[in-house]
């Protein structure tokens, strides 16, 4: 109950006092101070293939026992804190207040990398009945033009999955069959020898990313490299 309505007010005083950072309200010129941000929970220690966060940042089991469709997965932040929050706003609103902060967080560690094209993770027309818009699409719109990488709906979501949320990983992957195929305008010029950036907010597993890469895969790309805004903890 405190805490909705410190948000109320958190967020009342920010349409009265702009330039106020949405956690602590001191003065701010953007929406988070550095402080806040910097109090973010970065991801450090990492498997190299699929981000995991670890104690070693050596391979993970899951890699090694049954290697993941992508090579390497891109993520900023642990899915944790304030960080859940950030995201959620992001899900509910195109301009969240808050969240352009980690999507330029990404976007710096992508520029160093080079890709040929950025294909989104979809949704399923039915989700996006209920959501009204597909928020990782946005997403790979504003890294595309940031990184001046073009971008393309190159995937399709075939099948509408239950939620993945209490499924173990062997349940996800098997929820997730067949889930992915490529769109009617994607042809094999799109996808063959390239190196594909494929884009989603959050990786748990990395079950979905591994569905998806595979269709693009087999389509002949060279490599896929995920980006994403968090990596859940173990
Ligand atoms: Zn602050
Ligand atoms: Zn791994």
């Amino acid at each position: 109950m405190l805490a909705i309505l410190r948000k109320y007010l958190a967020d009342l005083l920010l349409n009265v006092l702009p330039n106020h950072c949405i956690y602590c309200l001191s003065p701010s010129s953007k929406s988070i101070c550095q402080i806040c941000l910097a109090a973010l929970p970065t991801l450090k220690i990492q498997c190299p293939r699929c981000a995991e966060p670890n104690h070693h940042g050596e391979i993970c089991g899951h890699c090694i026992s049954r290697p993941p469709s992508f090579d390497q997965v891109i993520c900023p932040y642990v899915y944790s804190g304030p960080v859940v929050g950030l995201i959620n706003k992001l899900k509910n609103q195109t301009f969240a207040l808050g969240s352009d902060h980690i999507t330029d967080t990404l976007i710096e560690q992508l520029k160093d990398h080079h890709f040929d094209l950025i294909i989104p993770v979809p949704y399923h027309w039915r989700r996006l009945i209920q959501r009204e818009y597909n928020p990782v699409r946005e997403l790979a719109i504003k890294v595309g033009k940031k990184i001046n990488t073009p971008w393309l709906d190159g995937l399709i979501r075939s099948e509408f999955q239950t939620s993945q949320k209490n499924l173990n990983r062997k349940q996800r992957l098997s929820n997730l069959k067949g889930a992915f195929a490529l769109a009617s305008l994607t042809t094999s010029t799109h996808i063959k020898g390239k190196n594909i950036l494929l884009i989603d907010d959050v990786v748990t597993t990395g079950a979905t990313c591994h569905s998806a890469a595979q269709i693009l895969k087999r389509a002949g790309a060279k490599s896929i490299s995920v980006a994403c805004l968090a990596r859940t903890p173990v």
